[in-house]
C-alpha cells in the first residue's frame, strides 16, 4: 500500500478541475467548478496530501467557494476541510448523512455542515448546479447537475465503477432503483451528458446518460429475479450477503440479498 498521499490536478472541462488523491489505499476524486461569481468544491477528499486542498483551490480561483458533499463517507468528507472552515466557506452535506461523518476518522462537529437538500440550486454566475437526491449508497447521497452544460458530478451516488449498496447504512435496492428511474427521466433530453464520479479511475470509459439507463435496467432485472449476482470472495468476509452484478456500462453493482 502506498503511504504517501499525492494530489493531482487536471482540467476535465472548461472551468472544472478534477483533483485526485492517490495513496494510503485511496484513489478518490473531488471537483472544483468555477463560475463568474462563485465556485464550488464538490467533495473534500480523505487525507492530508502533499499540499493543502485549500491552496490548490486558491491557485485556480479567488472567488468565494462553497464546499458541497455528495455523501458523508470519510473519503469524500475528509481531513482537508479545516482550511475551508477557517476561511469561512459554507460547507454542505445532507443531514441524513451526518451520522456517517467520521467513519474514516475525520470527525467534524455536526454544526460544521449546512443542510443540503433535493432541489437546492447553486448559482455560480453563468452556470447553475442543481442538487438531486438519490439515496442508495448512503441515505443522504446526492449528485449535482448542470443541465445547460450537460455535466453531472456524482460522487459515489452513481458512476463510481463499483456502486456499493451492501453497506449497513445503504438503502434497499428498490429505493435506489426508484431514484435512478427519476434521474433517467430528468436527463432524458440531455444528449451528450458527461458524468464525473468520485472514483473516476474505476471506470474504463467516460460515463454518459446511457449508463444511467443501464443502471436502471440492471436494478430492475435484479429486483424481478431475472438476474442474480455472484458472490465476490473479496467482499464475502465482511459482507456475506453481498452479490455483484455487471451489465452494459455498469461495471459492478453490489447489493445485499436481504436488503432488496
Ligand atoms: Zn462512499
Amino acid at each position: 500500500m502506498e503511504t504517501e498521499v499525492k494530489f493531482t490536478v487536471g482540467a476535465v472541462a472548461p472551468d472544472i478541475w478534477q483533483i485526485n488523491e492517490k495513496g494510503a489505499g485511496q484513489d478518490v476524486d473531488c471537483y472544483l467548478v468555477v463560475g463568474s461569481e462563485r465556485a464550488v468544491l464538490i467533495d473534500s477528499l480523505m487525507s492530508r496530501g502533499d499540499r493543502r486542498l485549500y491552496d490548490i483551490v486558491r491557485e485556480k480561483t479567488s472567488l468565494p467557494v462553497d464546499v458541497l458533499h455528495t455523501h458523508g463517507h470519510g473519503d469524500h468528507v475528509g481531513a482537508e476541510l479545516k482550511e475551508f472552515i477557517d476561511a469561512g466557506c459554507d460547507i454542505y452535506l445532507s443531514p441524513k448523512d451526518l451520522p456517517l461523518v467520521g467513519m474514516f476518522g475525520a470527525g467534524y462537529p455536526s454544526d460544521t455542515f449546512k443542510p443540503l437538500e433535493e432541489g437546492m440550486t447553486f448559482d455560480l454566475g453563468g452556470r447553475k448546479l442543481e442538487t438531486i437526491a438519490l439515496p442508495g449508497h448512503t441515505p443522504g447521497s446526492v449528485l449535482f447537475l448542470d443541465r445547460e452544460r450537460r455535466q453531472m458530478l456524482s460522487g459515489d451516488t452513481v458512476g463510481s465503477g463499483h456502486i456499493w449498496l451492501q453497506l449497513d447504512h445503504s438503502e434497499p435496492l428498490h429505493v435506489f432503483r426508484d431514484g435512478v428511474k427519476r434521474l433517467e427521466e430528468e436527463i432524458a433530453d440531455l444528449r451528450g451528458l458527461v458524468i464525473y464520479p468520485g472514483h473516476r479511475s474505476q471506470s474504463a470509459v467516460q460515463l454518459n446518460g446511457a449508463y444511467i439507463t443501464h443502471l436502471r435496467e440492471l436494478s430492475d432485472m435484479v429486483l424481478s429475479g431475472e438476474m442474480a449476482g455472484d458472490e465476490n470472495p473479496m467482499l464475502a468476509g465482511r459482507f456475506p450477503n453481498a452479490r455483484v452484478v455487471s451489465y452494459g456500462l455498469v461495471q459492478s453493482l453490489v447489493y445485499d440479498i436481504n436488503n432488496l
